[in-house]
């Protein structure tokens, strides 16, 4: 039987942390069993807005690749690979830019978002911009049929959807459109209370070694109310809670929250409930991280191939591409 093809991606702009774990790598690990899945490391996307400072963005590379790995990604059930070594989405990109009108791109929510949240870049470029062409070029190569997202970016697989409806129409029927494979996203809080970002300094990372995971378990945010130990809580008022709901059991987080409440439990063995109940997920990626760090040949190879294969899919798509557009 043939399966339906998935892809998805991670922008090489940051290391990956517990909550790209939970919110994505996860369910990708699922879907590897029952769908043709491709994922890739984005490390051309991580130039539109990283372009000043790209001193980074091979060690992100390496280390999303790691993780894919050790979170467990299959070479025998997925195609892993690196987006700019398959030089094909770049000419997809150029190809589509041809027909697609400029408000479509400045209408993309993000576009005006991330430039108020970046203000200390100049995000004033046509890379920038052309963020969700390369997007659609990098999904619609593949004539991919799902892309995993949650409720919330469904928008922005939209503009991929119309590209694809646009160059269909003006040339030839070549692209599905790429539709949404919803899928629930936790959120994820990081140790200050907001939503666990690299850019907020707030995040446990996959390859954060046990005791950072520790200290940073250790101080994060609580419920402001626990001043002292017979401070009476509110659980859902406290960061270290939301990661209890992910990582701890249905008992020990009804424990958790009835000490909370009731001033039966301090925080620190709160926290040290978490810290075990994190360990014994984590324990099993690290193990994974120090195999694969040490032995990188096997890392390269893996990629090589998942490379090799993206690429002669991405080839094939191109010819069909050329052609339908008259080009030689
Ligand atoms: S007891 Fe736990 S949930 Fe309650 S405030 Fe302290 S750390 Fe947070």
């Amino acid at each position: 039987m043939i399966k339906e093809r998935v892809l998805s991606g991670v922008q090489a702009s940051g290391k990956l942390h517990i909550g790209n774990f939970v919110g994505a790598l996860r369910n990708w690990v699922k879907l590897q069993d029952k769908y043709d899945c491709y994922y890739f490391v984005a490390d051309w996307h991580a130039l539109t807005t990283g372009y000043a400072d790209p001193s980074t963005i091979k060690e992100f590379t390496k280390d999303i690749l790691i993780n894919f790995l050790a979170t467990g990604l299959d070479p025998n059930k997925c195609t892993m690979f690196i987006q700019s070594r398959v030089l094909e989405h770049a000419e997809l990109d150029l190809l589509l830019s041809m027909i697609t009108p400029l408000g479509w791109l400045e209408r993309v929510p993000t576009y005006k978002e991330k430039q108020q949240e970046l203000k200390d870049r100049d995000l004033s470029t046509y890379g920038f911009l052309g963020y969700p062409l390369l997007q659609t070029a990098d999904i619609i190569i593949y004539r991919a049929k799902y892309v995993p997202v949650g409720i919330d970016q469904v928008p922005h697989l939209e503009i991929s959807r119309e590209i694809a409806r646009r160059f269909n129409y003006l040339y030839k029927e070549i692209f599905p459109e790429p539709e949404a494979l919803l899928t629930e996203f936790p959120k994820v809080v990081g140790t200050d209370g907001r939503k666990m970002s690299k850019s907020y300094d707030n995040a446990i990372y996959l390859s954060d070694k046990p005791e950072e995971v520790e200290e940073k378990i250790l101080t994060m945010v609580t419920d402001p109310a626990r001043i002292k130990k017979t401070d009476v809580g509110n659980p859902e008022l406290s960061p270290v809670y939301q990661l209890h709901k992910i990582f701890s059991s249905r008992e020990e987080l009804a424990r958790v929250a009835v000490g909370c409440r009731t001033a039966g439990i301090g925080c620190i063995e709160c926290k040290k409930i978490l810290i075990k109940n994190v360990f014994k997920v984590m324990e099993p990626i690290w193990a994974k991280r120090n195999d694969i760090v040490n032995s990188p040949d096997v890392l390269h190879e893996i990629i090589e191939k998942g490379t090799k294969k993206a690429k002669k899919v991405a080839e094939e798509t191109m010819r069909l591409v050329r052609e339908a557009m008259g080009l030689y």
